[in-house]
């Protein structure tokens, strides 16, 4: 076991502050990672904040974004070597031997570890997450990234990037499919772009009248103002697939009402109170309604592949840790463009 500096949060009022961590020596098929970078996601907010009602445990470390370079390696690893610019993003482990995980769906493994706030098998305790120098992960859970991304805009593809190109190639999203991305925050931004990558018509529905313009330069051919109600309308019943990523309370019946027919409606942003759905724009156009969460490991590493071929990354705001309780701040009113990036060489300072 070794010591780690980190960030953690105490209780959910308390926001972060500088900690000592530990963390294990890496095992045979380990991995220990000197962390470069890690983004801001809002799920780390919901978490540490115990907004979800699951019962956060404390002290907490969030951050599951995570870009870094390998610095051990246990000796049975061979995915990955020292030196590596690798990738953690929301999972650690899993059994590895369940249907979904022979399936290479490990997040819906039964026994799933996550990044951080799971039950840590080697430690016990709970696991710690990105907010931190360095981490051990099993090599599975360890993503390389393409060596032409920048590693502090590379980072959000951890979680916002797998988040959103998942349910959009379930769904099928590509050339000749009308696809509506709700919110244009750290999820939405990134998946604006992946739909525009695959070749889809993007529209992006935005409650901030200011981020128009950046909606059409990171690729949207339409943005809508969804307080609008005469924009909302012209667009009704033509959309194959919608990606809802709104972190908060709203009116999805609104967005409902824009699919066509047989059309989809994907939530991956996850809300702390329930959303008031009607019956009837789910069954006059047969249209459904479904989430989704993060995606893969094999799905993750082809997402990471397909962004370093296309040049994808998150638009980041690269801060010092020290700035991290402010940056939670600005991300519930909606003020960061469009992902905040953690430079952790910053935590040397603590
Ligand atoms: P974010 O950066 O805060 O973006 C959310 C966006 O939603 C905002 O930028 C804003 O966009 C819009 N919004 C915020 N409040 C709103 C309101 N009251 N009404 C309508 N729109 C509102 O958050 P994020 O990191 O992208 O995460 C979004 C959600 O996804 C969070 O709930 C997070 O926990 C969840 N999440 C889920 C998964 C998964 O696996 N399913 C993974 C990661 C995150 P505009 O200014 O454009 O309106
Ligand atoms: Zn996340």
């Amino acid at each position: 076991m070794y010591q780690a500096k980190a960030y953690s949060a105490a209780a959910a009022q308390s926001g972060l502050a500088p900690a000592t961590i530990t963390r294990r020596d890496p095992t045979e098929h380990d991995v220990q990672i000197e962390i470069l970078f890690c983004g801001i996601c809002h799920s780390d907010l919901h978490m540490v904040r115990n907004e979800w009602g699951g019962g956060t445990p404390y002290p907490i470390v969030p951050g599951h974004e995570i870009v870094g370079r390998v610095t051990k390696i246990g000796a049975e690893v061979t995915k990955h070597k020292l030196g590596d610019l690798v990738g953690v993003g929301c999972m650690v482990d899993s059994d590895r031997t369940c249907p979904d995980c022979k399936a290479g769906l490990e997040q819906f493994c039964p026994n799933e570890v996550l990044t951080y706030a799971s039950p840590d098998r080697h430690l016990g305790g709970f696991t710690y997450g990105g907010y931190s120098e360095s981490i051990v992960v099993d090599e599975h859970f360890v993503l390389s990234v393409p060596s032409n991304l920048t590693p502090a805009a590379a980072a959000p593809l951890l979680c916002a990037g797998i988040t959103t190109y998942s349910p959009m190639r379930h769904w099928g999203v590509g050339k000749g499919k009308k696809v509506g991305v709700v919110g244009l925050g750290g999820l939405g931004h990134v998946g604006v772009k992946l739909a525009h990558g695959f070749g889809a018509h993007v529209v992006v529905f935005t409650t901030s009248a200011n981020k128009k313009d950046d909606a059409l330069r990171l690729g949207a051919d339409e943005v809508v103002v969804s307080k609008n109600a005469d924009e909302m309308r012209k667009q009704a019943g033509s959309f194959d697939f919608i990606l809802d990523t709104v972190a908060a309370d709203h009116d999805i019946n609104a967005y409902l009402d824009l699919l066509r027919r047989d059309g989809n409606l994907t939530l991956v942003g996850a809300p702390p109170k329930p959303l008031a759905v009607a019956a009837f724009p789910l069954i006059l156009g047969r249209r459904s309604l479904s989430g989704s969460p993060i995606g893969g490991i094999a799905e993750t590493q082809e997402m990471l592949d397909f962004c370093g071929k296309h040049n994808i990354t998150a638009d980041v705001e690269v801060i010092p840790i020290q700035k991290v309780n402010e940056a939670y701040e600005r991300l519930l009113s909606s003020k960061v463009k469009y992902r905040f990036s953690i430079d952790m060489a910053s935590l040397k300072a603590e």
